[in-house]
């Protein structure tokens, strides 16, 4: 039977440790941490990540600098927006809520986010230092969490071998070079991998980042193995569950991450930790 890794309990550990800095920084800089919280339109699943984001900013003493935008938002509006953040000195971290309405070209988005106020980790200079090995200063939060996530357990990542299900570039591409950078020798499966379980079945750490409602099973998974659960879907009855069989893979993994209270809290408490180191950086 595995241990399950209490997510929720650890984000709180961490935003203490956030708050206490935050109000270090608020004493020497006489204004608090800044974090812009962008969002376009009226995606239900956005509202509901920005809104627990900004009651995080307030647990941690972070100013949350709300834009709520129309759904019809131009391009260029929103990159004038962005602009006027980067410049502002009150602001030192920018989050845009993805996904945007199909008038905007996220990557465009992104990229004007400037790298120094990057608190997502996606522009491409940081998603390009992560990757070189060069010390970005912002890695995006949902790996950070799940590194975070596998070192709670005690199991040292060196020398496992990570298998990451998903190549995307918010969590499969970056937590596959973190993993990598923690010596772990990685390897990466996505929708066009032939057949998938002969890998996972070889993981020590198993991250699933799919999108698929219970897709891995638990006869996909190596004995006392590391499970990290990062979907986020809903099941044939509505309620919310992640990409991993949580009931049956918890008799087969050594440790598993629950859907909620996993991955979720801690992607929040990194955002937190980045916009918070990132203001500190002189
Ligand atoms: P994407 O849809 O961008 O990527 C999904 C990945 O899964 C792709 O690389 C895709 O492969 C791969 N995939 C799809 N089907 C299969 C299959 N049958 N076999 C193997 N691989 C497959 O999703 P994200 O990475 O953005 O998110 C993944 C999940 O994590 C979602 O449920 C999302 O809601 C959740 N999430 C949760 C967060 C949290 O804080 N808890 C944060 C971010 C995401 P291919 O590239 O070939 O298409």
């Amino acid at each position: 039977m595995a241990e399950i890794i209490d997510g929720k309990a650890l984000a709180a550990k961490i935003k203490r440790e956030i708050k206490a800095k935050a109000e270090a920084f608020e004493f020497k800089h006489g204004r608090k941490v800044g974090l812009a919280v962008v969002k376009v339109g009226d995606d239900q699943a956005s509202a509901v990540y920005v809104r627990n984001k900004i009651k995080a900013c307030d647990e941690c003493g972070v100013r949350s600098i709300e834009h709520f935008l129309k759904h019809d938002t131009q391009e260029r509006e929103l990159l004038e927006l962005i602009d006027s953040l980067n410049a502002d000195e009150t602001v030192d971290g920018i989050l845009v809520q993805l996904p945007l309405p199909k008038q905007i070209d996220s990557k465009s988005v992104l990229s004007r986010i400037s790298p120094d106020k990057d608190a997502d980790g996606f522009h491409a200079v940081n998603a390009g230092k992560l990757f070189l090995g060069d010390n970005p200063r912002f890695v995006a939060c949902t790996p950070r969490g799940i590194i975070e996530l596998i070192k709670s357990t005690g199991v040292c990542i060196a020398g496992k071998h990570a298998v990451v299900v998903g190549r995307s570039n918010i969590v499969g591409k970056p937590i596959s070079s973190l993993l990598l950078s923690y010596d772990a020798t990685v390897t990466v499966c996505h929708s066009k991998t032939k057949a998938l379980a002969d890998f996972t079945r070889q993981a020590d750490i198993l991250v699933a980042a799919i999108g698929k409602a219970k897709f891995i099973t638990a006869d996909m998974i190596k004995p006392g193995a590391v499970v990290i659960d990062v979907g986020m879907n809903r099941d044939e009855a509505g309620k919310l569950c992640g990409d991993v069989d949580f009931d049956k893979a918890k008799d087969v993994a050594g440790y598993i991450t629950p859907v909620p209270g996993g991955v979720g809290p801690m992607t929040i408490a990194m955002l937190l930790s980045n916009t918070v180191d990132g203001a500190a950086h002189e």
